[in-house]
């Protein structure tokens, strides 16, 4: 094999954008092999995520009428990262190079020249990093952004303004097979990975058409899982703040005690039931937090397989 390259497009529900990224895809394709910098093995790998709609016959109707699509079914809907890895962990066999990227034709696809260029010059990991996020709306943009800082406050190293387009080698793609975590969140995971990186910038535009998979909801639960499911600073600041609050409350004994020693009668029962409301709270936050790890410790306890492919249309010539 020499220098084969799969493009991984993990697809819920894209019926509308399907052939206009699969014709953009194919153009790039052919192009870069007419440059010779891929071999004529390179494939674009679709990965469908249990649509609901004519997305998987879309795939087969591609595979069909061309062999550079390559298509992979999944049992059912996993979400974003379960399906990418699926289709990552399947490249990674058969391929020198892997380039995951959504199918909304979001990411600007002229970005991989640049990325397949710097993995010739051996660079094992290229991250796309968006240069400005100008087309999103207010509240897309700075909570997206709060969450990045967040999540480095936090202790999860992840690239700034990177989601999931990037180049990895077989050999950081062999790394990556080795986290078994089933909570996954693979931009916090694969910095981890290490071997040479670099970076390459472009502009996000809007999604080509259909709705965006990620509601609100699904962004919430996704920052969660990847603060939870990559450090354990949470923890040790509710450890720092439980702390600190008894100490406040030995200062607040030794306070009333001088004041019950001079004479004077206790005062302020308001004071006391804000205490008490405080104290229920935190505890409450705590127990939440523990419970949060608990669950994950359940979960990976269990480990149970992250996706099941259920057929693989992939010609090999
Ligand atoms: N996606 C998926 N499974 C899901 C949800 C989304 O495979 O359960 C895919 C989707 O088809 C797209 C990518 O993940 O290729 C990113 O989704 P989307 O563009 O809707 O997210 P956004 O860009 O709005 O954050
Ligand atoms: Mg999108």
């Amino acid at each position: 094999m020499q220098n084969t390259l799969y493009v991984v497009v993990p697809c819920y529900n894209e019926q509308e954008v399907l052939p206009e990224t699969a014709r953009r895809l194919r153009d790039k394709l052919q192009y870069l092999i007419n440059r010779g910098s891929i071999s004529r093995k390179s494939r674009i790998l679709f990965v469908n995520d249990g649509s609901k709609d004519d997305t998987w016959a879309i795939i087969q109707r591609l595979h069909i009428g061309n062999h550079f699509f390559s298509g992979l079914n999944l049992s059912r809907n996993r979400g974003h990262q379960n399906a990418l890895l699926a289709g990552l962990m399947y490249a990674k066999d058969q391929a020198d190079m892997v380039i995951s990227m959504d199918a909304d034709l979001q990411d600007d696809i002229d970005a991989v020249d640049e990325m397949v260029q710097k993995y010739l010059e051996g660079v094992d990991i290229v991250y796309g990093v968006r240069s400005s996020r100008d087309r999103d709306t207010f509240f897309k943009r700075t909570t997206a952004e709060g969450f990045y800082r967040l999540m480095n406050a936090l202790g999860a190293e992840t690239v700034f303004n990177h989601a999931d387009y990037r180049l990895m080698s077989r050999r950081a793609l062999d790394g990556l097979a080795q986290f078994r975590e089933v909570n996954l969140f693979l931009r916090g995971i694969v910095p981890m990975i290490g071997y040479r990186t670099d970076v390459v910038t472009y502009e996000r535009g809007e999604r080509f058409a259909g709705e965006s998979k990620y509601p609100l909801k699904k962004m919430l639960a996704f920052a969660l899982e990847g603060i939870t499911s990559l450090s354990v600073k949470p923890l040790r600041l509710i450890t720092g703040l439980g702390f600190f609050i008894f100490v406040v409350s030995l200062f607040m004994i030794l306070y009333n005690v001088i004041r019950w020693v001079g004479g004077h009668t206790v005062t302020g029962w308001a004071s006391l039931s804000c205490s008490v409301w405080l104290i229920g709270g935190l505890i409450l936050l705590s127990l939440g937090v523990i419970g949060e790890y608990v669950g994950k410790l359940y979960m990976e306890a269990k480990g149970r397989p992250r996706f099941l492919v259920q057929e693989v249309v992939d010609e090999q010539d």
